[in-house]
Formats: structure tokens, sequence, C-alpha cells
């Protein structure tokens, strides 16, 4: 059973360290948050099964890490100065300021007023200064999407890998939008994390990829512990289609308010290449794009046997890192009668995201044999490098089995005095909570498995 509202969810994030308000002992800043001990476990292990996934799992893919800040002619060249746009109406009344898209009936969600202005397009994206003169002749843009970044290194990653088509370039990284109205948690929020792939090919191959690219992010998403029946499919209408794209399929996620995106994945032709590359009358480009004067490269693949340079099409799966961390905690969230009154908060995470992967407990808090051989195993486990092991040390065996449950963490193990007499210790499991005695030299063996579950 997933989260029933969102401030279920919210009140946990802040509890248990998951998630924050930026800079909130000032106030915070509105869509702004901060990922705590353990959301930034959470959000690594997302964004690692993510990467392994995509690069290492495939042979057809490369990885890049590149700059946030992007010179202006890439996004004017990309379109985004000109498109990157959402309508903004204002509120006569109460001045409020919306998204013309977002509103119900035409009316301010704030006062109720149906006095709004015409709905104008507003820019999303972030501009600074760039170097010690403030005075805007020299500024970049915080990119919008990694995506871009990726373009622009299309040759660089040819050339030092020799790749041909069909292949990928992977990256995660910070995005930047100027949300007219962030909400709804991190889901809407004005600066994010995007995982992004923009795997080329040949075009007239770009529909059979596509499909495959929306068949196997769905599957992805299953395989981090998202139901079937919380996914849909839709298929963007013509007129809704983002500039670039012939075709875009958006995987939509029941968040606790409501069916929204949580990926998408369009069919971007050869627009980007073929808008970053000169001396386009050479260049097959099917895609309608402005002259490039400014660039000096040809973001083409050559064919062997014609010699023909040809601007290889794009299929991009873009998915929201902050979008996934929300539908994997509320997937695993889950409130359980225990019978006779009680209940337990459990998230059943599945263990290869759990923040921790293990608490060892010493029995008695003070009695420094049991937490010296607590620290021992954490120590061991610690070595297998499978994620954060830690000792919880606080002589309340109850009290730290319920926060575990809460945090998702797959075994307790508890140090006791039997352990230092035979070497064994109890697992508490945290689904079944069944409890069983095991050797301590089988507890690797055993997180192994458990977390290749
Ligand atoms: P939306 O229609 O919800 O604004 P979008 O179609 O503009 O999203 P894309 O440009 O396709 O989004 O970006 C790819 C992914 O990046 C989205 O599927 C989403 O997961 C994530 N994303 C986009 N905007 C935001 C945001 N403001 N906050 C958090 N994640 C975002």
């Amino acid at each position: 059973m997933a989260a029933k509202t969102m401030e279920e969810l919210v009140s946990l994030c802040k509890r248990r360290g998951f998630i924050f308000q930026t800079n909130e002992i000032y106030g915070g800043l509105q869509g702004l948050f901060d990922y705590g001990p353990l959301g930034v476990e959470l959000k690594n292990n997302l964004k690692q099964a993510w990467w392994s996934s995509m690069v290492y799992e495939r042979d057809d893919v490369e990885g890049l890490d590149s700059s946030i800040l992007t010179n202006p002619e890439v996004l004017k060249q990309s379109g985004h100065e000109d498109t990157f746009s959402d309508p903004l109406v204002d509120c006569r009344d109460c001045n409020a300021r919306w998204r013309a898209d977002h509103l119900e009936d035409n009316k301010c969600p704030s006062c109720g007023s149906e006095n709004l202005t015409e709905p104008r397009p507003f820019n999303l994206m972030f501009k600074t200064s760039v170097g010690p003169v403030d005075d805007g002749s020299s500024f970049a843009y915080l990119r919008p999407e990694t995506a871009q970044q990726i373009f622009t290194n299309f040759k660089n990653v040819i050339d030092s890998t020799s790749r041909s088509l069909p292949f990928g370039i992977a990256q995660i990284g910070k995005a930047f939008r100027n949300e007219v109205t962030p909400r709804n948690f991190i889901f809407r929020v004005r600066e994010f994390e995007q995982m992004e792939l923009e795997f080329f090919v040949e075009k007239g191959s770009d529909e059979k990829w596509h499909d495959f690219w929306v068949k196997s992010r769905v599957d992805w998403w299953k395989d981090q512990g998202v139901s079937e029946s919380s996914l849909e499919l839709l298929h963007v209408p013509k007129e809704e289609l983002s500039h670039y794209s012939k075709a875009t399929v958006d995987i939509m996620y029941k968040f606790p308010h409501g069916l929204e995106e949580l990926e998408g994945v369009a069919n971007r032709t050869d627009f980007d290449l073929g808008s970053h590359s000169k001396n386009q009358k050479d260049l097959k480009i099917t895609a309608k794009v402005r002259e490039n004067k400014t660039s000096n490269s040809k973001l083409a693949v050559q064919n062997r046997e014609t010699n023909e340079w040809a601007v290889p099409f794009v299929i991009e799966p873009s998915a929201g890192v902050d979008r996934g961390v929300l539908a994997v905690l509320n997937e695993a969230y889950n409130v359980e009668g225990l019978g006779e009154g009680k209940q337990r908060t459990v998230l059943s995470l599945k263990p290869h995201l759990s923040p921790i992967k293990a608490a060892v407990i010493p029995l008695k808090k003070n009695n420094e044999e049991l937490v010296n051989l607590a620290y021992k195993i954490k120590n061991q486990l610690q070595g297998l490098r499978l994620g954060r092991v830690l000792v919880e040390n606080s002589g309340n065996i109850g009290k730290s089995y319920r926060r575990h449950d809460e945090v998702g963490t797959p075994i307790c193990i508890t140090v006791d005095f039997q352990t230092l007499e035979d070497g064994t210790v109890t697992i508490r499991d945290r689904d079944t909570m069944e409890q069983e005695r095991k050797d301590i030299a089988d507890l690797a063996q055993l997180l192994k498995e458990k977390l290749l579950a």
C-alpha cells in the first residue's frame, strides 16, 4: 500500500532525515530541497542503479559528466531561448502568478478571481553573469536539461571511443528551471537532477528504438519497486510536443497528488545535432533547424560505403531523480496493522535502494564487549562495500527495529550475550519480522544475497 497523502511522506522525510527544506532556518527558498543523511544514500543508490543498467550492463553506452553553466549560443541554437517557456498569467486582483495550463476553470487558485491577464510566455532558464564584470555582456545559462551538453560533446565522445551507430551517451546531473509554480514537495522544483540517455541511431531505425526504450525504462522502474499498476504510458498529443520532438511517450506515475510524468522518452530526431552543426547544406538533416554560423563542428557520422555524412537521430529517455525518489518512497511506504491496535510504519524499499543496508545492534548500550563486537561486525560488513552499515547503539532493541523498519533497513543484526559464547547473532528481517540465529561467519554471504534480491 502506497502512502495516502503527500503529507505522510513529507513528515517521514523530515523526521528521519531524508529531505529538508532548503535554508529552512531563514524561511526557505521556494522550490528547493536538500537531501539529508538518509536521502543522500537513497538518491545515490537510485542513480547508481540507473548508471549500472544504462552504462555497465550495456555495451553500447558511454558516460559523461559535463558543466552546468552553458554558453548561451548552445541554448539559442537548440531553440531553448525562443521556446523553452511556460504560459504565465497574473491575477489582477491578488497579483499571484500561475501557469495558465495548470489552472482549473481559468480561476486564480489563490483568491478564486477570474480577472486574469492573457497568458504570455515566460522563459524558464536561469541566467548568471560570468567573470568579474557584471554588466550583462557576459552571461551563461544554468542548463535546463543535461542533454545539450551531451550533444555538444558528441564529436569528442565519438573521436575518443571510436563508437559507431547505434550508441548512447549517459549523464546524471543537475538541471535548473525557473518554474512558475514549484509545488508538490520534490515533484516540481527549480533545481533538480536528471538521468538522461541520448541514444544515437540511424534514421529509419528510430521508431523501433523508441519502442525499445519505452519498454526498457518501464521495466527498470519496476525493478526499482514501482508497481505496474501505478504506471501509465501517455503518448503526448502532436500539438503538445516539444519543439524538437517527433514523438514522446511519457511514463506517468500515480504520485500522491495525482497521475503525473515520471520520465519522458522522446524521439528528438536529428534536430539537436543538426542545430549544432555548421555547413548544414552538406549534411542530410530532416528536422527544420536554423542556420548555424557559430558552431565549428559537424555533428554527424560518415557512412563507410557511400562516404555520405548523415546526422543521426536520437532517442532520449529522460528521468527525474527527485521524482524517482518520490515514487520509490511512495511505493515503499506502508503502515501495517500488527494486531491488538498496534501498527508499524515500514519502508519496503528494494534492498539495493535502502539507505542503510544493515544495522548492528548491541543488546546493551554500555556493555563494552557487546559494543566492541558490534563494531567489529560492522567493519567486516562495511568492507564488502555494499553500502552503508551502521551500529545502532541505543540499547533499546524494539525501538531500533521500529526505526529501521521506518527507514527501510533490510536486516538488523543483534549482538547479545550468547554471541560472546558461540559467535551467533540474531538476524531480524524487515519484511517478515522473523528472527533467526546465524553464525557471524555467514553474515557476509547473507547480506550479499539480500541485496541482490
Ligand atoms: P513537466 O511537464 O512535468 O514540467 P517536462 O515534460 O517539462 O515535465 P522534461 O523536459 O521531459 O519534463 O524533463 C525530463 C524529466 O525531468 C521529467 O520527466 C521529470 O522527471 C524531470 N523534471 C522536469 N522538470 C522538473 C522539475 N521542475 N522538478 C523536478 N523534476 C523535473
